[in-house]
């Protein structure tokens, strides 16, 4: 038999996979697995393409290969030696500069492969094994993740209530500013008197609530508890070691605003969004697409490889600023439809990356636009007076898109709408992700929360409301459902440890 063929080079292949299988290994706990998709087709189809090529230029196979699985692995590990260059002097255009090395260091792999006299047999082998290893150990671990996940307990979820069906329905929509603060800690944290923008709300007739606060610190868990009306431990056993946050995004996915929604003929409208967790929903009945060229994973993944150095910062804020802006317009668009609609609209702002002026200009530092917040956003960006300057900025102007569009829905509704205006947490100047002594819990839990609602049922919102509350007293007002109040709590945990929830309504 020829043994050539018995020692077929197919290790390039598989190394095209594992560094993107490895790197949403990483991130499972936030990244759905439809993402993975596109980027693992690429990069096999690219690594494929060069093997050839090569091979036919070389004319040898386990040469071609070895080159070519040299260059992916380089190409992947390119973040991490272009960041030894910045640490040994940061003032160097590293970037330039790891790219050079970069081109130098695949000639020279070019070069020599090519020349070499061996048959590089043995090494194949090795490569091949070596190959199967690193897919085999991230996919494993993604497949037992998956398992343990899928087995861990439900408890029994609220069941559909009947309610009246013969109400007028209301077009419902849930507009979420994310890590918008309350007026009070505005005032008191940011020196921002934000009473313009409130008193506009209340002249339209909003209902605010003066002393609403989150039930949760972190957008997944406050936005998962919110949209089924419960808290996170009423809803499933936690492990408070546990840090898996896929049954949060399936619960998200699967709500019970959206079931009993549906149970009562509502349109539900998926708009797009930059935050993961509210991106493609399965459910909805429409899904308004705009043409996004990346989504944050792919960014990430990107960020990672020497394509990074093409990210043009400025195109990168543009593309945001067009999403933000395409969910606004569309937003006030829905209300021209004549289903019953539900809509959830899940805009990040003011949240990072502070990249609007007052006036929606574009306004931000190069080197700060990865979205994090609290002690995260420190890693990149400049200190605590500037995050608080920028994030009034952007939140003057987070004001004015909103009350374009709320305008926008009131004029052009032909029956009054219920508008739901939250925040899923407040702001993050003083927020340290892995430490609740760190924090400043009244400046991460205060947040804004109003309601446009019918008269009957703005009676039964108090100022203390809390987002856990806001569908049953509406439900209840609207379509005569009979869910208990909750008592108002909140809890705060670490970034690390989700589920250890802490309770600190007392301390608030
Ligand atoms: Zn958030």
């Amino acid at each position: 038999m020829n043994s050539a063929k018995k020692n077929f080079a197919y290790h390039p292949l598989l190394i095209s996979l594992a560094p993107i299988i490895s790197f949403y290994d990483h991130n499972k706990d936030i990244v759905s697995f439809q993402y993975l998709i596109r980027p693992l087709l690429i990069s096999f189809s690219l690594s494929v393409l060069v093997f050839v090529l090569l091979n036919i230029i070389i004319k040898n196979h386990k040469k071609s290969a070895i080159i070519v699985s040299i260059y992916i692995v380089s190409f992947f590990l390119y973040s991490f030696y272009s960041e030894i260059f910045k640490f040994v002097d940061p003032l160097v255009d590293y970037d330039s500069l790891s790219l050079v090395i970069g081109l130098f260091f695949w000639l020279a792999i070019l070069f020599l492969v090519a020349k070499s006299q061996q048959n590089f047999g043995s090494i194949t082998k090795y490569l091949n094994i070596f190959s199967l290893i690193i897919i085999i150990i991230p996919t494993a671990s993604l497949a037992y993740y998956n398992y343990q996940t899928s087995k861990s307990a439900n408890l029994p979820s609220l069941a559909l209530v009947e309610g009246n069906n013969e109400v007028n329905k209301p077009d419902i929509y849930y507009i979420i500013l994310d890590g918008y603060g309350r007026q009070d800690v505005l005032k008191e944290i940011y020196n921002y008197d934000n009473s313009e923008f409130i008193n506009w709300l209340e002249n339209k007739g909003f209902f605010v609530a003066e002393k609403s606060s989150a039930n949760y610190t972190q957008t997944y868990l406050s936005m998962t508890a919110s949209l089924n009306l419960n808290y996170l431990d009423k809803m499933q056993a936690l492990d408070p070691k546990s840090k898996d946050r896929k049954w949060l995004r399936d619960k998200l996915k699967n709500n019970y605003v959206y079931d009993f929604l549906k149970e009562k003929n509502y349109t539900f409208v998926s708009l797009p969004s930059t935050w993961t967790g509210n991106y493609k929903n399965i459910k909805a009945d429409l899904e308004i697409k705009n043409n996004f060229k990346n989504n944050d994973f792919e960014d990430l993944l990107l960020e990672a490889t020497p394509l990074s150095i093409f990210l043009d910062p400025e195109k990168k804020v543009l593309n945001y600023k067009e999403k933000m802006i395409f969910i606004f317009d569309e937003l006030g668009k829905i209300s021209q439809m004549d289903e019953n609609t539900f809509v959830y609209a899940h805009l990040l702002m003011p949240h990072p990356p502070f990249i609007f002026s007052y006036n929606g200009n574009l306004k931000y530092e190069k080197n700060c636009i990865k979205g994090l917040d609290g002690n995260h956003y420190y890693q990149n960006c400049p200190g605590m007076e500037k995050y608080r300057q920028s994030y009034v900025e952007q939140l003057q102007y987070t004001n004015k898109k909103t009350m374009e569009t709320i305008e926008y829905i009131l004029k052009n509704s032909d029956k009054e709408p219920i508008i739901i205006l939250q925040a899923d947490h407040g702001a993050g100047s003083m927020l340290d992700w892995e430490s609740l002594e760190k924090t400043n819990l009244k400046e991460r839990f205060s947040i804004l929360n109003a309601y446009y609602t019918p008269e009957e049922t703005k009676n039964s919102l108090s100022d203390d409301i809390t987002p856990v509350n806001s569908f049953r007293i509406i439900f209840n007002s609207v379509f005569g459902t009979n869910f208990e109040i909750l008592e108002n709590k909140n809890y705060f945990s670490t970034w690390n440890k989700p589920y250890e929830l802490i309770d600190i309504t007392n301390k608030l």
